[in-house]
């Protein structure tokens, strides 16, 4: 098997062994890169040489004998609106094409101080609003199990990075699904931690109530390690919560055993195609094999959560991107203009894509008098009830089993006309938002070839407990072994657009 398939804790395994380099992973990686990206398109930004640098930086701590941190050497690639001092970052829009921040998020932080090696910053959805990576400002990215697919969104880029081998690791958002929903299309394990868990210090902002950032991996250990690294308080982000983070990699050892898992008939019903239906029964069997115990719940309130979803996050993204406007950073329009206030009008009309003003014109709409009460203060009310809801049943389970998508990765293009059809996309995965919670997505099977992915999702800040189930799940089934066939036809097609985005 070659390095770049391999997941993190095996080549950790072989890297201290002294079988492989760290200079050997990153090599394989960006080898791979350059013979599938030109079917997949995941990344605006490679940053080949600094990741080359880094490497020999480990390769020579490793020579001198120095206790290196867990993740060391393995490469990583960060969605696009994570900050990163001196590494372009996008956010997929033009309004921020050519941004180099001066800072790194506090996720970035981590990661150079776990000298993971950075290979570059992947494609989304323009600010991170969309399920496709159809919305994206610059490209899409295709899906690695049938290019002709959507990779799902918004962090697209990161989840077929993963799973074509482009990476190793990679972080992602999600505001109200944008892990997960790209994990489940794309066969890889996508989680997002609790409200709170990680710091969004330098997560360029969409809904900040609902923003996680969040670890997308191989494999459910993988995902164990990362969120190792990235948890824990922060001060500069004042929802970054002070508790103590629980040794992941433990914990998931603990086994299913034991465990109750609640299944909601809300989450079960016709919107589901029956294929996804079918692997999440055969889930639940699963996990009955394993000695968990199933519990019937109700949850009637999740038929709201779509709505009061994008109602909230529209009136934030709306407070959000009014710093976009052409005079502090950021695309600005080269037309003639009379006043600042042409200016505003001017650059926001060029800059931005149709979903981020459908977006900012829906939350302003939302936000306007006599509208506040009516949308926003009900919808903020149908998001406290949804969280007492979910609050009553984990009473009665541990977690909670669902699709993670109504179905696999659909055809690009076939939606990005309809942006209600669009947006059920999430159905599954808003509730977590909403609440606060953390929910992951692990690969359940397969419909025609396509990725089905599995959710969990659990109460606050007990990621060990779904990465516990998580784990003794996919030693149960295997299927986070299974690779897409990309083919070796491809490899040099000579295709140049790549080029434009190297930095
Ligand atoms: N599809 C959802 C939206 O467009 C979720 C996006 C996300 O999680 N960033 O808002």
């Amino acid at each position: 098997m070659a390095l770049y398939d391999k997941t993190a804790h095996e080549l950790r395994d072989l890297l201290i062994a002294k079988e492989v380099t760290a200079t050997e992973i990153v090599t394989s990686v960006f080898q791979r890169i350059r013979e599938v990206e030109p079917q997949i398109q995941a990344y605006l930004t490679l940053t080949e040489e600094q990741g080359m640098e880094g490497a020999e930086r480990v390769d020579s701590m490793l020579a001198k004998g120095e206790t290196l941190p867990p993740l060391a050497g393995i490469p990583i690639a960060l969605k696009d609106n994570l900050s990163t001092a001196g590494i372009r970052t996008t956010c997929a829009a033009k309004m921020l094409g050519d941004y180099i921040p001066p800072f790194d998020a506090f996720a970035m932080e981590r990661i150079k101080k776990g000298r993971m090696i950075v290979i570059g910053k992947t494609s989304m959805d323009e600010f991170a609003m969309g399920s496709s990576t159809e919305n994206s400002g610059l490209f899409l990215t295709h899906n690695p199990w049938d290019t002709q697919a959507v990779a799902g969104g918004s962090s697209g880029g990161s989840a077929a990075a993963v799973s074509a081998g482009e990476t190793i690791l990679a972080l992602g958002s999600d505001t109200g699904g944008s892990i997960r929903l790209p994990a489940g299309y794309c066969g890889i394990v996508g989680l997002k931690p609790t409200y709170g868990r990680v710091s969004r210090y330098g997560l360029i902002a969409y809904a900040s109530s609902l923003d996680q950032i969040g670890p997308m991996t191989k494999d459910v250990t993988d995902c164990a390690l990362l969120l190792q690294e990235i948890a824990g308080h922060d001060t500069r982000d004042s929802t970054s919560v002070d508790d103590p983070v629980p040794n992941y990699l433990r914990l998931i050892q603990k086994g299913v055993k034991g465990l109750k898992i609640g299944l909601a008939r809300e989450y079960l019903n016709d919107d589901i195609a029956k294929p996804v239906l079918g692997a999440v029964n055969d889930a639940v069997k699963v996990f009955k094999e394993l000695g968990a115990e199933v519990v019937e719940l109700s949850l009637p309130y999740s038929e709201y959560a779509l709505a009061a979803y994008y109602l909230i996050a529209s009136v934030e993204a709306g407070s959000n991107l009014a710093r976009y406007d052409g005079v502090r950073y950021g695309y600005r329009t080269i037309e003639a203009v009379s006043d600042a206030r042409e200016l505003f009008m001017k650059t926001r009309s060029e800059g931005f894509g149709t979903e981020v003003k459908r977006r900012i014109m829906i939350g302003t709409y939302i936000l306007s008098s006599g509208k506040c009460d009516a949308y926003y203060r009900r919808a903020q009310q149908v998001r406290a009830m949804i969280r007492e809801e979910l609050k009553k049943a984990f009473q009665k389970c541990d977690l909670i089993l669902t699709p993670t998508a109504p179905t696999t990765a659909f055809k690009i293009g076939t939606k990005i006309n309809d942006p209600l059809q669009m947006y059920r996309a999430d159905i599954c995965t808003i509730t977590a938002n909403l609440a606060g919670i953390p929910a992951i997505s692990i690969p359940g099977g397969f419909d025609q070839g396509m990725p089905i992915g599995i959710q969990l999702i659990g109460p606050a800040f007990q990621e060990g407990v779904l990465l516990r189930a998580a784990y003794g799940f996919e030693q149960a089934t295997g299927y986070h072994k299974l690779r897409p066939d990309l083919g070796v036809e491809h490899k040099n097609t000579g295709d140049r657009s790549r080029e434009r985005r190297l930095i």
